[in-house]
C-alpha cells in the first residue's frame, strides 16, 4: 500500500523487556520501490526519553496556563491585518472574568474583545493597528478604558513584527474596576452632599462652565434655581435631627423626580438647593417648571408615621438674560428668592432688573441705617394699649421711627427688613429698647405713670442675645420686670419653636411676660401655642380691617375663643373706629390698640398723653359714638 503521509506509518506501542518491565516504542514503517520490487523498512525506536520530555512540557504548560488564568487579567495574541482587522490566535482563561464573557462566547472569535470596548476606544485600537503598517517604529498602546459592561481595564498592547512581515499584537488587560470604583467614591465624596445625595458647591462651580458652553453651542438658555424648603427649622426643632435630615433627603428625592439627568442639583449652605436647568428656549418653560416644582410639594411627606407639610420658595435667574457670570447668576437667584413673599406657602420669583435696583437702594439704605443707629437717630415711639372696660392705658407698644436726612420718614416695615437682612437688627433693637426703657424708667421715677412697655423682638434676633439685652435693661437701667413686655411674632416663634419656647420660659422666670404678635398670619396650631407660657395674644391688624365681612368676623370670634381657652389676654391691633371697638368688646376682647385711642407718639407727646389721660372720659366717648 502506498502511504502518502509518512506520519501515518508511525505507531506507538508498549514494548516489554525480558524482565517484564515496559517502555514506549515507536514503529515507523517506510516503503521503498527498488527495481520493481517494493521494500519495507521498519524502524523501532525506544522513545522513553522523548515521552518524559513531552510530559514535562505538557505539565509546565498546564501549570503556566493555570497561573495565567488565575490572574485577574486577560492575555491575548492576535495577528493583525493592514485594514485594522485581526485573527485571534490566543485568549487566556482570565479574559472570561475581565471581559465578563460566558463559555459560549469564549471562542477565539475575530474582534470578540474589540466589541467589549466603547466605540471611541475600539476605533482608537483599530487606528493603532493600521498605523503599525504605515510606520516601522513600533509603539505600545496603553490606556485605562471603560468597557461596555461597566468594568475598567488597564489595557496594554505590545506589537511584534515577524520576519515574514506579518505583525502580531500581544495584549494584556488588567481589571482595575475596584480601583476605579474607589476613585469614583472619593470623587463622589468630594463633590456631593452626603445627607441629600445632591452635588455640593464644588460640583456646582464645576458644572457652570459646562452649562455655559452647552447653552452657547445650542443657542439656548439655562436657569439657576435656588430652592429653599420653608418649615425645616421648625421640623428640626420639634422632631429632631434624624427626621429633619430625612425630610431634606425626601425634598432632594422629590426635586430629582422632576428634573432630567442633564440638570445639576446641588445642596448649598443654609439648607437650600441650587439647581442648574439647561435646554431652555422660552421663559414660559421656566414658569411651567417652577409650577411643577411647587406642585410636587403639595402632598405631605410621611416619615415614621408622621406627616410633614414642606413648602418651597424658589428664586430663578437666567443665563444669559440676567448675566453671563456664574457668581452674579447665583446672587440674582438668591435675590429673586428673597423677593418671595410667603413664608409658609410655596412661591417662585424670577429675577428682574427691578430687583437689582432694589438691591442698590437697600445697600444705600443699609449704610444710612447703620449711621442712624450709631447716632441715635432712630427713636422709640409709644402707642397706648387701652383696657376695653375701664379705658385705662395698661400698656404701650414701642415702635421704631426713623426720619432719614435724605429721604425723610422711612416706615419701620422697610428699615426693619433691611436691618434683618443686612445684620443690623440686634444693634437696632438694642438702641431702641435701651432708649425706651430709660424713658419708661424716668416716667415711673417721676410718678408720671407706671405702665409696662412692650418691645418688638425680631425673629432674626439671636435668642441668647435677647436674654442678655433684657437682663441689661433690668439690671443696668433698673426697670422693674413687670414694666417690660416682649412681643414675638407668631411666624418668628414657629421658625424655631424650641428655641422660642426656651427664651419665653427664661423671660418669664425673670418676670418679663411675652405676647404673640401678628397672630393669625403664621402657622401655629392650638397644641403648639399651649406649650408657650405666654401672656397675651395680639390679633393682627389685617383681621381687624376685615371685621365687616362674615369671614373676618368668624376668624376674630374663633381667635378670641381660642385665646380664652388658653387663658390668654386678647389684644386687637389697628382699631381705628368705634364700630370695630364695639364688636371686639362684645366678643370679649380685653385690650385695644389703635388710632381710635392714639397714634404712636414721640416721648414728649406720650408723656403729655399719660399726664392728661382721663380713662372714664375716653371710654365713655367711644362707647357713646
Ligand atoms: P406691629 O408690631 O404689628 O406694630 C403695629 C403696627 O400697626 C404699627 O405700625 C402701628 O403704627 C400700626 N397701627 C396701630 N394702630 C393702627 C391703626 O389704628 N391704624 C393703622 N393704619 N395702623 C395702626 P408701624 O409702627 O409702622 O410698625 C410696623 C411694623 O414694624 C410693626 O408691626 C413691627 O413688626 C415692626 N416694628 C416697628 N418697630 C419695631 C422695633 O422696634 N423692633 C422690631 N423688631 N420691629 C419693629
Ligand atoms: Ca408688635
Ligand atoms: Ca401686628
Amino acid at each position: 500500500v502506498r502511504m502518502d503521509n509518512p506520519r501515518q506509518n508511525v505507531r506507538e506501542y508498549e514494548g516489554v523487556r525480558k524482565d517484564g518491565s515496559t517502555f514506549p516504542v515507536e514503529f515507523s514503517l517506510n516503503d521503498i520501490k527498488k527495481e520493481g520490487v517494493l521494500l519495507f523498512i521498519l524502524i523501532i525506536r525506544d522513545i522513553t526519553q522523548r515521552k518524559k520530555t513531552e510530559t514535562a512540557l505538557r505539565e509546565s504548560e498546564i501549570r503556566l496556563g493555570n497561573i495565567v488564568s488565575a490572574m485577574p487579567c486577560a492575555f491575548f495574541t492576535s495577528s493583525i491585518r493592514d485594514d485594522g482587522g485581526q485573527e485571534s490566535l490566543y485568549i487566556s482563561e482570565g479574559s472570561k472574568s475581565v471581559f465578563r464573557l460566558d463559555n459560549s462566547m469564549f471562542v477565539p472569535k475575530n474582534n470578540l474583545l474589540l466589541e467589549q470596548f466603547e466605540d471611541e476606544d475600539a476605533n482608537d485600537i483599530v487606528e493603532f493597528r493600521k498605523s503599525l503598517f504605515r510606520n516601522n517604529k513600533i509603539d505600545m498602546f496603553e490606556r485605562e478604558v471603560k468597557l461596555k459592561n461597566g468594568n475598567w481595564v488597564h489595557l496594554r498592547i505590545r506589537p511584534e513584527r515577524l520576519k515574514n512581515g506579518s505583525i502580531l499584537n500581544h495584549g494584556l488587560a488588567i481589571d482595575i474596576t475596584e480601583r476605579k470604583k474607589a476613585e469614583e467614591q472619593i470623587r463622589y465624596l468630594a463633590y456631593h452632599d452626603l445627607m441629600t445625595g445632591a452635588g455640593n458647591r464644588a460640583y456646582l462651580m464645576k458644572a457652570f462652565p459646562k452649562f455655559i458652553s452647552s447653552a452657547n453651542r445650542h443657542n439656548k438658555k439655562f436657569a439657576v434655581i435656588s430652592i429653599i424648603p420653608t418649615n425645616m427649622s421648625y421640623f428640626y426643632a420639634n422632631s429632631g435631627y434624624d427626621i429633619g435630615d430625612m425630610l431634606m433627603e425626601e425634598v432632594a428625592n422629590r426635586i430629582t423626580k422632576v428634573i432630567s439627568d442633564r440638570d445639576c442639583l446641588t445642596y448649598a449652605s443654609g439648607s437650600r438647593f441650587i439647581l442648574l436647568k439647561g435646554g431652555i428656549s422660552h421663559g414660559s418653560e421656566i414658569d411651567d417648571f417652577c409650577k411643577n416644582l411647587e406642585d410636587i410639594f403639595i402632598d405631605s411627606m410621611k416619615i415614621e408615621g408622621q406627616e410633614f407639610d414642606v413648602n418651597v420658595k424658589i428664586g430663578v435667574s437666567i443665563y444669559p438674560t440676567h448675566s453671563s457670570d456664574s457668581k452674579a447668576l447665583l446672587k440674582y437667584s438668591e435675590v429673586a428668592l428673597s423677593s418671595t413673599k410667603y413664608d409658609f406657602q410655596s412661591e417662585y420669583q424670577i429675577f428682574s432688573e427691578h430687583m437689582k435696583s432694589k438691591i442698590a437702594r437697600n445697600l444705600s439704605l443699609r449704610t444710612r441705617l447703620k449711621h442712624a443707629i450709631l447716632n441715635k437717630q432712630i427713636l422709640p415711639y409709644f402707642q397706648a394699649q387701652v383696657d376695653v372696660l375701664t379705658g385705662e392705658i395698661i400698656g404701650m407698644e414701642v415702635l421704631a421711627r426713623w426720619n432719614d436726612e435724605e429721604e425723610g420718614f422711612i416706615p419701620p416695615d422697610v428699615f426693619i427688613k433691611i436691618a434683618e437682612e443686612y445684620g443690623l437688627i440686634e444693634s437696632l433693637s438694642e438702641a431702641i429698647i435701651e432708649e425706651a426703657c430709660k424713658i419708661n424708667k424716668r416716667w415711673i421715677d417721676q410718678g408720671i405713670a407706671r405702665v409696662p412697655i412692650a418691645v418688638n423682638i425680631s425673629g432674626k434676633h439671636d435668642p441668647k442675645s435677647v436674654l442678655r439685652l433684657i437682663d441689661k435693661m433690668l439690671n443696668d437701667i433698673g426697670l422693674p420686670p413687670e414694666c417690660l413686655e416682649v412681643e414675638l411674632t407668631e411666624s418668628a416663634m414657629m421658625e424655631d419653636a424650641l428655641a422660642s419656647r426656651r427664651t419665653i420660659e427664661k423671660l418669664r422666670k425673670r418676670g418679663v411676660l411675652c405676647s404673640v404678635d401678628d397672630f393669625g398670619t403664621g402657622y401655629s396650631s392650638l397644641s403648639m401655642l399651649k406649650r408657650f407660657p405666654l401672656k397675651k395674644l395680639k390679633i393682627d391688624r389685617t383681621f381687624v380691617l376685615d371685621i365687616n365681612s362674615a369671614n373676618g368676623k368668624a376668624i376674630i370670634n374663633a381667635t378670641i375663643a381660642m385665646a380664652k381657652a388658653l387663658n390668654l389676654v386678647v389684644l386687637a391691633e389697628g382699631v381705628d373706629n368705634t364700630l370695630h371697638f364695639k364688636y371686639l368688646k362684645e366678643q370679649g376682647c380685653d385690650i385695644i390698640q389703635g388710632y381710635l385711642f392714639s397714634k404712636p407718639l414721640c416721648e414728649k407727646d406720650m408723656e403729655e398723653k399719660l399726664k392728661n389721660w382721663d380713662s372714664c372720659h375716653e371710654i365713655s366717648l367711644v362707647n357713646m359714638n
